[in-house]
């Protein structure tokens, strides 16, 4: 199935209701400055420096300078499901403390509800330790991740 078109359509959303939240995203490598660590998708916290070099930074979310910066390389499908991922964080996790396993669960839990309301596939590629969570961290991440999940669906809504 050629999923493109939708994808589009709700990247155009995303990216309109990001606008509105007062965010700024941007897609290419002329922003690194500025307050880096708040979020290192795909890299891990451990060896970052190691591999920061070897392995693409994503995406990234400045909470402070409101700004959501999405790797150029990163494909329709990636890079959707990446706004997705940050608007999570600009939404859930405003202030801090930042880059947790927990914070990165949540927001691929967003992802992964954005998706099955598309029924389209999202998949940010955003890396984090499954095993550090317990399972009454899940439910907690599911009732966070849920209430992310309705207040982009709502926001999106007016672009379809
Ligand atoms: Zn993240």
């Amino acid at each position: 199935m050629d999923n493109v078109p939708q994808l589009l359509l709700v990247q155009q959303s995303l990216l309109k209701w990001a606008e509105q939240l007062n965010y700024q995203v941007l897609v290419g490598e002329q922003w690194l400055g500025g307050h880096l660590g708040v979020c290192w998708d795909a890299t891990r916290r451990s060896d970052f420096n190691e591999r920061m070099l070897k392995e693409p930074l994503w995406g990234m979310c400045e909470f402070r300078e409101r700004v959501i910066w999405i790797h150029p390389a990163a494909a329709i499908e990636q890079r959707t499901a990446l706004l997705v991922h940050e608007l999570a964080h600009a939404l859930l996790h405003h202030g801090g403390p930042y880059d947790t396993d927990l914070q990165e669960a949540e927001a691929e839990a967003v992802c992964g509800m954005i998706s099955e309301a598309f029924s389209i596939p999202l998949n940010s590629g955003a890396y984090y330790s499954a095993e550090e969570i317990s399972p009454a961290q899940l439910s907690e991440i599911e009732l966070r991740a849920s209430q992310a999940a309705d207040q982009i669906l709502v926001g999106i809504s007016g672009g379809f």
